[in-house]
């Protein structure tokens, strides 16, 4: 169902006025975690000022440590609505259970089904129930077939709204978090009628590197570009090595603009 030899034409997602997959590039961009009204809302309000329109940030998060922070959960996703409808921005947020779906729908726009649990599926049919668009990330170790699988899963069961991000891969490469893959972009796009997105956060785990990866993104023809944004990455409680703080943000949003290769 997935495949661009059962439907030729791209998918578009429409949330908001915000078009996933429609032929202009976006930025999805906000906090590694949901840690607080105050933390999400700055920037949200830089958002709103910079004129973007989608933001991400994790209510339930999945930690390689038990002891690390886990996630405001609910409370997480009531702070992503006020501020979504605050600022008129698209939220998206990982769910990591079946059971939370429903109660998520009402909360966030986007459904993100995150790397560790790209073949956790019953997650993936339970969200092919869901009436809500899906980001599904690429698995750690996954391969490109296994990925279209997973988005098959979703579809299967009768949702049709699904979108891809290639968040990087595990490789015997230490210099970098994971290794981003970026030849996944033309040939999922190719495999696929889905938008396709590249993580540049969790693919290098290095803010050095956050540019020039997006611009490779943007470049070689995604929907769009994922990136971590935080007031205060030093006390972040998740990824603190690798998102921007909202000046470095906005200057990676100027660069982005002035290399003509992200219009905004
Ligand atoms: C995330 O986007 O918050 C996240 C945990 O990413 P991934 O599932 O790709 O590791
Ligand atoms: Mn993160």
């Amino acid at each position: 169902l997935v495949s661009r030899k059962k439907k030729a034409e791209d998918t578009v997602i429409t949330v908001k006025g915000v078009e996933f997959g429609g032929g202009s590039p976006i930025l999805i961009a906000g906090p590694c975690s949901v840690e607080s009204y105050e933390q999400v809302r700055a920037v949200a309000e830089n958002h709103a000022k910079r004129g973007l329109r989608t933001l991400r940030g994790g209510a339930y998060k999945p930690r390689t440590s038990p002891y690390d922070f886990q996630g405001l959960g609910v409370e997480g996703l009531k702070i992503l609505k006020r501020i979504g409808d605050e600022f008129n921005l698209v939220t998206i947020s990982e769910i990591v259970t079946p059971a939370d779906l429903e109660l998520a729908a009402q909360y966030i726009d986007v459904i993100q089904i995150g790397a560790r649990n790209m073949q956790n599926f019953e997650l993936l049919k339970a969200a092919g129930r869901v009436n809500k668009p899906i980001l599904l990330k690429r698995g750690l170790a996954a391969t490109i077939e296994e990925f279209i699988y997973a988005a098959e899963y979703i579809v299967s069961k009768g949702n049709t709204q699904v979108m891809l991000c290639e968040r990087g891969i595990r490789t015997y490469e230490k210099a970098t978090r994971n290794t981003l893959d970026i030849s996944a972009v033309p040939l999922l796009k190719q495999e696929t009628h889905l938008p396709v997105f590249v993580d540049v956060t969790h693919s290098t785990g290095r803010r050095d590197l956050l540019l020039p990866c997006a611009k490779a993104g943007f470049a070689i023809g995604s929907d769009g570009v994922m990136v971590e944004v935080h007031p205060d990455p030093d006390v972040a409680l998740s990824d603190a090595k690798q998102q921007l703080n909202i000046p470095q943000f906005n200057e990676f949003l100027d660069e982005l603009l002035a290399s003509g290769l992200y219009k905004g």
